[in-house]
């Protein structure tokens, strides 16, 4: 199905913006959320349930991974035949030598670090299968201490002025 990823995305963020509003546990994270968005709609062709699970994975992976009263930033743009979407956190970052594992089923950074955070592992590996299915890539980019961006590119094909099909009705 074809989707507007602009509504789309914006729509999994209103989500966890309600969530940090509506949550009156003082032990629970706080976090805000930055948007920096193209304004144009962009069709893409991709699963909505499993994009939103991607977008969870990622949105719930840096809130988990960062301190209380963190900044996510969240971005969407186009190229000629791409979108690209990127979430940052300022959270704990990924070592180095730890980079090219993250989206391997069941790596987890630092056993001990993560034990206590929850989670199998999995998110990530999931996700990645996920985009590669959708022809596009998911990467990070990441500095240990200092935060992450996780990169999302889906193949984009721009809607051109002039590329709509003839209205067969109006010529008969
Ligand atoms: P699951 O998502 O299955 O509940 P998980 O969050 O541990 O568990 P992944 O989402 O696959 O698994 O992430 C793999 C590992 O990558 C995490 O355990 C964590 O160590 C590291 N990681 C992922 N996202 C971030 C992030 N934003 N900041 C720091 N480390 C991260
Ligand atoms: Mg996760």
């Amino acid at each position: 199905e074809y989707v507007n990823i602009n509504e789309l995305f914006n729509y999994i963020l209103d989500r966890f913006d309600m969530i940090i509003k509506k949550e009156e546990d003082p032990k629970k994270k706080k976090y805000t959320i930055e948007r920096f968005f193209t304004k144009k709609d962009l069709w893409v062709e991709i699963d909505t349930d499993k994009f939103t699970q991607v977008i969870d994975n990622i949105m719930n992976n840096a809130i988990k991974y960062s301190p209380d009263g963190g900044v996510i930033t969240a971005r969407l743009l186009e190229t000629h035949n791409h979108v690209i979407m990127s979430i940052s956190d300022q959270g704990l970052g990924i070592p180095r030598k730890d980079l090219g594992h993250i989206f391997d089923r069941f790596f987890r950074v630092d056993k001990a670090r993560s034990r206590k955070q929850g989670g199998t592992g999995l998110g990530l590996a999931i996700s990645k299968e996920v985009i590669n299915m959708l022809g596009g890539q998911i990467w990070v980019d990441s500095v240990e201490g200092k935060g992450s961006t996780f990169y999302i590119s889906l193949p984009y094909v721009p809607y051109e002025e002039g590329d709509e099909w003839d209205d067969q009705e109006d010529q008969n």
